[in-house]
C-alpha cells in the first residue's frame, strides 16, 4: 500500500542511523524550510513557518490531549504473536522487533485513563509507525479493554486513530478484530457511555470500517484522510473519475462520515466542550449521555 511508503507526515531530514533525539533540526515538506525541532514540539507538531501538521506518535498526541500529570497508562500487557508464521518483505517476528525497538512501544496503540479540562475519560491512541498503526489480535484486544474499563467505570472512551487498517501479517485473525471491536462497542451503549472517534491521518480500511466509525461522535483532525481502499483500486473497480477532494477531510464531512472538522490546534478544547456536553445532558435527565 502506497500509503505505507509516504513520508508525508513523517519527521523528515532523519538519517535513520541517527538517534531521533539528537536532531535539533526538522524539515517541513509542506513549505520545505528548516525548523528548529524544540519550536515544532512547543507548536503541537505544526509546522511555525506554514501550518503543516508533524506526524505526532501516540505519546505526542496523549500529551497533546490529556491535563498534565493525568494520564495513566493502563494497556494490557501482551505482545502480538506470529501464529501464521508470516514471511512477506521480512518475517513478521523480525517487523515487530524493529517497531517495537524504533517506537519503544510493545504495541501498536497505548490505551489509558486520564482528564481532558477536568473530565475523567479513557482513551485508546494508535501509533503510525508501529507497522503502520495496522489494527491485529494485540489492538483489537487493547480496545476492548478501553472500552470494557470504560464502561465498568462510565468513562468517555476516546479513540484516536492513525492506521492503514487491519495487519494482513495476521490474516484472517486480523480482520476478526473489525467484529471483536464493534460488537464490544456495544458495551457502551449499555452502560450510556459516550464514545468519541477521532480520525487523524490516516484513518483507512479495516479499522475505518469497523470501530473507527462507530462513534457517538465522529472528528477529523483537519488534513485526516479518511477511506476504505486506496483511490486507485476504486478507480479501477468502479470504472469513474474521483472527485479532487475524494477521502479528504471535507469529503467525510460532506458525505456524512464525521460530524466535524476539527484543527489540532482546538482539538483538545473541542473534545473537552463535546464532554462538558454529556455530562450536563445527563445531570439534566436527559437519555443518560446519549
Ligand atoms: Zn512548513
Amino acid at each position: 500500500m502506497a500509503l505505507f511508503r509516504s513520508k508525508k507526515y513523517f519527521k523528515v531530514g532523519l538519517d535513520e542511523k541517527r538517534r531521533e533525539e539528537d536532531v535539533l533540526w526538522l524539515k517541513c515538506k509542506a513549505c520545505g524550510q528548516l525548523v528548529f525541532k524544540k519550536r515544532v514540539e512547543q507548536n503541537r507538531n505544526i509546522c511555525p513557518k506554514c501550518g503543516e501538521y508533524f506526524f505526532l506518535t501516540a505519546r505526542e498526541r496523549i500529551k497533546l490531549l490529556v491535563d498534565a500529570g493525568s494520564f495513566e497508562d493502563i494497556s494490557r500487557p501482551i505482545s502480538a504473536k506470529d501464529p501464521l508464521r508470516f514471511v512477506g518483505a521480512k518475517p513478521y517476528t523480525q517487523s515487530l522487533k524493529e517497531a517495537q525497538e524504533e517506537t519503544g512501544l510493545l504495541n501498536e496503540i497505548i490505551v489509558g485513563s486520564a482528564t481532558i479540562e477536568d473530565a475523567p475519560v479513557i482513551l485508546a491512541v494508535m501509533d503510525f509507525r508501529f507497522i503502520g498503526g495496522s489494527m491485529g489480535s494485540v489492538m483489537g484486544e487493547q480496545i476492548c479493554h478501553g472500552i470494557r474499563t470504560a464502561a465498568r467505570l462510565r468513562r468517555p472512551f476516546i479513540l484516536v486513530s492513525a492506521t492503514g487498517g487491519a495487519r494482513m501479517q495476521e490474516g484472517i485473525l486480523s480482520l476478526m478484530q473489525m467484529a471483536k471491536t464493534a460488537s464490544a462497542r456495544w458495551l457502551l451503549e449499555e452502560a450510556r457511555v459516550p464514545f468519541l472517534s477521532v480520525m487523524t491521518y490516516p484513518t483507512t480500511a479495516g479499522v475505518e470500517a469497523s470501530i473507527a466509525s462507530l462513534g457517538d461522535v465522529a472528528i477529523a483532525e483537519r488534513g485526516a484522510l479518511i477511506g476504505f481502499a486506496g483511490p486507485r483500486v476504486i478507480k479501477e473497480t468502479i470504472n469513474q473519475e474521483l472527485p479532487a477532494d475524494f477521502q479528504t477531510d471535507r469529503f467525510a464531512l460532506k458525505h456524512g462520515i464525521v460530524d466535524q472538522v476539527v484543527r489540532r490546534e482546538g482539538l483538545r478544547e473541542e473534545i473537552a466542550r463535546i464532554l462538558r456536553f454529556f455530562v450536563s445532558s445527563r445531570n439534566s435527565g436527559g437519555r443518560n449521555g446519549r
